[in-house]
């Protein structure tokens, strides 16, 4: 009998009993503005902010309604705006250049290596064109930090992180998203901690954290902040900068706090089920697996394998056949954008010129999510399943030629 997996793709964890018993009493007390505290009162979201800056070693960290909002604000309070270029991956996810877009900006696509980071090459070709790299850390893959940093440097690009699949990895000891001037990160329920939607901005420079949290509709009550840069830095700040209205309020903060504490352990695990897949997938003619370098220290929430140049009828193939035995595999190299995978051609508000080597590796890309619901032992099925079936896709191809 061929073995079917049952598991659900999108069935994460519930939310801790801790984090409900905290969100039941900020429900109770009705207090969710997080700028609405009874005397003495620290907001959670504040206590949240602190938390997590302490957490990543930051000086500064704001609490947003959202992972592409933190990264929208990132670029406003680095002064970007209309007209302006922005260089990004073209392997990432839509909300990215859509930052980018909701800022007047216009997004200049860096290519992807069989690494699936960012090609340092392409970006130092690409580097004069622009003043900022939004960087996205797409899917948990974190490219050589150091030589990023330097070219950055020795280009005078900014670097903005985006850090919505690496909360809580590190390159080289480094936590990602303390690389570059503000690092963002999503608490949307897909990513590492689940509030349903929302987002964290980091920062050590200063006066970027005020534009950002004026930025994020702060009013006149930055001193209710408890990881915001001392009241003086806003003496000029608050007159110049527009409120864009995106605050976190203290339910989603409250159900993040407990989250936040158990996120090493959860890491751990996430990790583990890399690992079985890795185990698994060894060794099937016809399957590449991602090299992760030494000093990549990644958390996996996700995994990624690269089917490379294999026709597009013959990959589509293998999803059918795993579809068939309950394994969700999602496609980057697709030419329609399907759910939350599209290409960098696929925006087409932000043109851009082919990119052959970069496209190789796109149209390879097997991509599904690694929920904490599932177990090692799910995972070693659900490698079974797939190297059975790309086995007998690979097969039938070396036949017929
Ligand atoms: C989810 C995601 C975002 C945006 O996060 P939201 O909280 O959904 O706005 C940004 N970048 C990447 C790579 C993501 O996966």
């Amino acid at each position: 009998m061929e073995e079917v997996f049952k598991g659900s793709f999108t069935q994460q964890e519930p939310i801790p009993e801790a984090g409900i018993e905290a969100a039941l009493a900020v429900l109770r007390h009705g207090r969710l503005h997080r700028y609405n505290v009874a005397e003495g009162e620290v907001a959670e979201t504040a206590l949240l902010e602190e938390e997590f800056a302490a957490s990543v070693g930051a000086a500064y960290c704001l609490a947003v309604a959202s992972g592409g909002y933190a990264l929208a604000t990132a670029l406003r309070a680095c002064g970007v705006g209309p007209g302006d270029k922005v260089l990004t991956n073209a392997f990432t996810l839509a909300p990215v250049p859509g930052a980018i877009a909701s800022v007047g900006a216009v997004p200049v696509f860096v290519g992807v290596t069989e690494g699936l980071v960012i090609d340092l090459d392409d970006l130092a070709a690409k580097a004069g064109q622009a003043d900022v790299l939004m960087l996205s850390h797409m899917r948990g893959h974190v490219c050589d930090m150091e030589a990023l940093t330097a070219l950055c440097a020795a280009h005078g690009l900014t670097l903005i992180e985006d850090c919505a699949h690496t909360m809580g990895a590190a390159w080289n000891g480094t936590p990602s998203g303390r690389w570059g001037k503000f690092g963002c990160y999503s608490t949307q329920t897909y990513k590492h901690m689940n509030s349903g939607e929302g987002g964290l901005l980091i920062s050590d420079d200063a006066e970027a954290m005020a534009r950002a949290i004026m930025l994020s509709g702060s009013y006149m009550l930055f001193d209710r902040h408890r990881a915001a840069p001392p009241p003086e830095t806003f003496a000029r700040i608050k007159y110049e900068t527009p409120n864009v209205s995106g605050r976190m309020d203290n339910l989603r903060a409250a159900i993040l706090r407990p989250q936040l504490a158990d996120l090493d352990r959860q890491c751990a695990r996430w990790n583990a089920l890399y690992a079985a897949m890795e185990d698994g997938l060894a060794d099937t003619p016809g399957l590449t697996r991602i090299d992760r370098p030494h000093a990549e220290q990644f958390v996996a929430s996700s995994y990624q394998f690269l089917l490379l140049d294999w026709s597009g009828p013959a990959i589509e193939e293998v999803l059918a056949r795993c579809a068939r035995r309950g394994v969700e595999l999602k496609w980057f190299g697709a030419d329609e954008p399907h759910g939350f995978t599209s290409r960098y051609d696929s925006w087409r508000y932000a043109p851009s010129d082919p990119m052959p080597a970069s496209d190789r590796v796109l149209r390879g890309i097997v991509d599904m999510r690694l929920p904490l619901t599932f177990s090692t032992d799910d995972c070693a099925q659900i490698a079974r399943i797939i190297r059975a079936e790309v086995g007998a896709v690979w097969q039938a191809g070396v036949a017929a030629q």
